[in-house]
């Protein structure tokens, strides 16, 4: 049987070759028997995709999110296509993003012939900024799509009403934000839609996965039609779909994670602030601000570093067997976008060379907390 420890490749990236696992993760899935046990019972049932796992796992993050609707995917990526899609966004159509966040966010923008417009974002939240996406609005911009950076909320309220003023729509991409909430409602719940993701860096996971809530049955029908072929009846393709369909293992494992949900998120506060506690005294180190009316739910723990130090910092983390990782380089930088306008973004480029994430796991010891704090004072000596 392989391990981890033979095959440490988490981006996907490597090609074959073999580095060994660092002694403490960024990320580690929170995974037990009760997941075990439901994947099991699938195998068993002769009902592998399209059954009744799949709308458990569906009405289990509706619930969750005080949704109507909830509509699963094969990943995130492919869920945010659908979202936008499902509300008639295409070609000669601006969709607003920052350019802080992971790439398919803006990709998926591509995917369905759009135009991405990256917007810049607070030095603080490294949520959106929404004066600079009011000043960003065009008569073609169809979608404001608010990252709920590392699980704290952005300002919804603020986006919805520059939304509003130009007949646009709210899409969140929660991707990170399973549970959180804004202003005392859980995200997914204010918007015409939000997509939550499912890969194993994020709080709950299904290995892969995606799902995309809404209040709106037109979206939640289109977006049926396009995860299944377009079909509206056995064998009768009404509109051009895909298949984006989940697996009912990853739909069983999907409602298990669910109901861990609480729990994970009150280990990673508790960590989170036990890192904070660590990590605020050390010079240098600006800890993750957490904004009014709204929670924390540390997908993600990102500090901010002197920028000439952020680069030593994290090797010096890597030499003590400490995984941290740039979440994320800007979107507006890589070549893919090489050929989208990207003007005026100067904290993304400011805080993108000064953010770290740390580990903030619920399987870290107090000593691994120790260490964490211990290899950065050392580094920043
Ligand atoms: C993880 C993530 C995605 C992509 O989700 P996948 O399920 O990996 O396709 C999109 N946006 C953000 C902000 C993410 O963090």
């Amino acid at each position: 049987m392989m391990t981890v420890r033979d095959a440490y490749d988490p981006l996907g990236t490597a090609g074959g070759s073999r580095t060994p696992p660092p002694r403490i993760r960024i990320a580690v899935p929170n995974v037990g028997e009760e997941e075990v046990a439901a994947v099991t019972e699938v195998l068993g049932s002769g009902i592998l995709t399209n059954g009744p796992a799949t709308k458990r796992f569906e009405d289990a993050m509706a619930q969750r999110h005080g949704a109507a609707h909830a509509v699963a995917f094969a990943n995130g990526t492919v869920a945010l296509a659908a979202m936008y899609l499902a509300c008639g966004i295409g070609p000669g159509d601006e969709v607003i993003v920052p350019s802080l966040t992971f790439i398919s966010t803006a990709t998926s923008v591509l995917h369905i012939g759009a135009t991405p417009v990256f917007a810049d974002v607070s030095p603080d939240t490294l949520n959106l900024d929404p004066d600079d996406v009011a000043r960003r609005m065009t008569p073609r911009t169809r979608a404001i799509v608010p990252v709920h950076y590392g699980g704290q909320a952005a300002d919804l309220d603020e986006l919805r009403a520059i939304a509003d003023a130009h007949g646009a729509v709210v899409l969140e991409d929660a991707a990170e934000a399973h549970g959180a909430r804004y202003r005392g409602r859980p995200v997914g719940s204010t918007t015409d839609a939000a997509m939550f993701s499912f890969t194993p860096t994020k709080n709950i996971t299904t290995g892969e996965g995606g799902i995309v809530t809404t209040n709106r049955s037109d979206l939640d029908q289109a977006m049926r039609l396009l995860r299944n072929h377009g079909m509206d009846a056995p064998y009768h393709h009404a509109a051009l779909g895909w298949n984006w369909r989940i697996t009912e293992m990853q739909a069983a494992m999907g409602v298990c994670q669910v109901e861990r949900l609480d729990h994970i998120l009150e280990r990673k506060r508790a960590n989170a602030a036990a890192l904070t506690a660590r990590l605020a005294p050390i010079a240098g180190v600006q800890t993750p601000t957490e904004a009014p009316d709204r929670d924390h739910t540390y997908m993600l723990y990102t500090v901010q570093l002197p920028a000439d130090r952020r680069d030593q910092v994290a090797a010096d983390l890597a030499a003590d067997g400490i995984e941290a990782r740039i979440y994320f380089p800007p979107a507006h930088l890589q070549p893919v976008f090489a050929d989208t306008p990207s003007d005026g973004l100067a904290v993304t480029e400011d805080v993108a060379r000064r953010i770290l994430s740390l580990p903030v796991h619920l399987s870290l010891s107090e000593q691994d907390l120790d260490d964490i704090a211990a290899s950065i004072a050392r580094s920043l000596a």
